[in-house]
């Protein structure tokens, strides 16, 4: 019954009762309980998958789909370290402008925990340090000379793992700029390394619909990917790993290490959701999460004892089909991006993306670019257009019977007004939040309130955001909810 009341099945008003006075985290949502979760807890990855059902999320036909074909870009002039997207970090910088750096070598520190290091992925000079407002660094350039001269740390092997004590491969980690691939929910910050972590969820999707293809980072990786689970389960004896449905057939060769299978509904591959579906106690809410490059990159580090420069990304531009890119890490943008109107949008995610300096470089943890082509003159009479070609969640236009690709742009379709209680955004919320409630929590400042209503488990996938009609930056306002309350509780 309690998990019928979260689901909606009653009023509102009770609803929140019923949180309020039992503490959301602690039950389990209804769709979940349908999956025999009881199987879940298993101190050993499983030979079966499970499937993780979600009955809200969004699946939208979108144009843009990279093509399976992987080409080597060439290498760039310049690779920067950005700290834009790097959430919660305190940066310290070790380099200053005009500095030799080899390939590895300590570029910034978190002060947090200064042995967490973000380091070159290239050998050359520092060109530029760029600084934000009140001087907040963002990146890191290093102009490439020569070929790459490592710092060199001692390899692991695989069967000498068990050998290597659990500190001692943190700290190499640490050092060797990996070890902040490693996330921790929900505030998605560096994984607390003096705490043993309830479960790791290992995503092989990235945060975006169109992130590199999970079969094609693994193609010439799946010893890697093995030995970069072993390595997890050194800090954990329970590490899931999860696959979108679609991305399956082409996962055969690994299919017997996948643990959960999630259904292509946006965003039912993200860690946030895919740990709401799953948990069954409160502590579980401090998982892990890493993404398939992330393990795979820790395990070339681990094995090779050197930095691996090498990531795949893609780009989406339109109709236009572009193959997945293995390039460096931190290339520039404008070489990723290629041509593209000047008033184009760039980001790194189609809901939930930070927008992108094209003059940047590409993030610590991204791997995807959208071109989204500026937002057209007013329509006239846009109201009555049929709108074939349009994404639609609330079947406003007639894209909604058609089986064609869609294409976002940036018409915001009207300005910011006050909150009209439509339920849109609860409709779409794939962890059953009320974000209207929390939204209005936050604004009156109640982060009691906000936390009662489950805010933490937002997974910030921007669904509500996209389909409020009153264009509510609720992703936003949530997301900085969670980051005040993850600060104070810091200290
Ligand atoms: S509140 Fe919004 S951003 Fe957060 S999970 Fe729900 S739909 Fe996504
Ligand atoms: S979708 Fe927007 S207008 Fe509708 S309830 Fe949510 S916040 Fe309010």
């Amino acid at each position: 019954m309690l998990a019928q009341t979260l689901c909606g099945k009653v009023s509102k008003i009770y609803c929140i009762d019923i949180q309020k006075r039992f503490g959301r985290l602690y039950f389990l949502p209804e769709s979940t309980s349908k999956t025999g979760r009881s199987n879940c807890i298993n101190t050993e990855i499983m030979n079966h998958m499970e499937k993780i059902t979600l009955s809200k999320g969004f699946t939208l036909k979108l144009a843009g789909m990279p093509d399976t074909s992987v080409i080597q870009l060439p290498r760039p002039a310049t690779v920067g370290v950005s700290a834009r997207d790097i959430a919660h970090i305190r940066p310290k910088l070790l380099v200053k402008e005009n500095d030799s750096v080899k390939t590895g070598q300590p570029l910034f520190c978190d002060k947090r925990d200064t042995s967490i290091q973000y380091v070159s992925p290239g050998t050359g000079t520092v060109k530029k340090i760029v600084f934000g407002k009140r001087r907040r660094l963002l990146e890191v350039v290093v102009a490439l000379e020569g070929l790459d001269d490592f710092i060199q740390f001692d390899p692991v092997s695989a069967s000498h793992l068990n050998q290597v004590p659990k500190q001692d491969l943190i700290h190499r980690l640490k050092q060797g700029g990996l070890w902040q691939t490693l996330r921790q929910l929900p505030a998605r910050d560096t994984a607390d390394s003096e705490t043993a972590p309830p479960l790791i969820i290992v995503c092989l999707n990235g945060n975006d619909i169109f992130s590199p293809h999970p079969a094609l980072v693994l193609q010439d990786n799946i010893r890697q990917f093995e030995f970069g689970l072993s390595v997890l389960k050194q800090f954990s004896n329970r590490v899931i790993v999860a696959a979108r449905t679609n991305s399956l057939k082409l996962l055969a060769p690994v299919k017997h290490l996948i643990t959960h299978e999630v259904p292509d509904i946006y965003p039912a591959w993200e860690p946030g959701a895919i740990l709401y579906h799953i948990k069954k106690q409160a502590k579980q809410n401090a998982a892990w999460y890493i993404n398939v490059q992330g393990l795979v990159r820790m395990a070339q580090f681990l094995e090779t004892g050197r930095y691996p420069v090498d990531t795949m990304v893609t780009v989406t531009k339109g109709n236009d089909k572009k193959p997945h890119m293995i390039t460096r890490q931190g290339s520039p943008i404008r070489l990723l991006a290629g041509s593209f109107p000047l008033s184009s949008l760039i980001t790194t995610g189609q809901f939930n993306g930070r927008k992108v300096d094209p003059d940047s470089h590409l993030g610590f943890f991204e791997n995807t670019l959208n071109i989204i082509p500026d937002a057209p003159a007013d329509e006239m009479f846009g109201f009555i257009r049929p709108g074939m070609d349009k994404p639609t969640m609330s079947k406003a236009f007639l894209s909604t019977l058609l089986d064609r690709k869609v294409q976002m742009d940036c018409t915001m379709h009207g300005e910011e007004r006050a909150c009209i209680n439509c339920s849109y955004c609860e409709n779409i919320c794939p962890v059953d939040l009320m974000p209207s409630f929390i939204m209005k929590a936050l604004v009156s400042d109640d982060i009691e309130e906000a936390l009662e209503l489950g805010l933490m488990d937002c997974c910030r996938c921007g669904l509500c955001s996209f389909t409020c009609p009153s264009k509510i930056e609720l992703t936003y306002i949530l997301s900085q909810g969670m980051d005040l309350h993850h600060k104070d509780k810091q200290g």
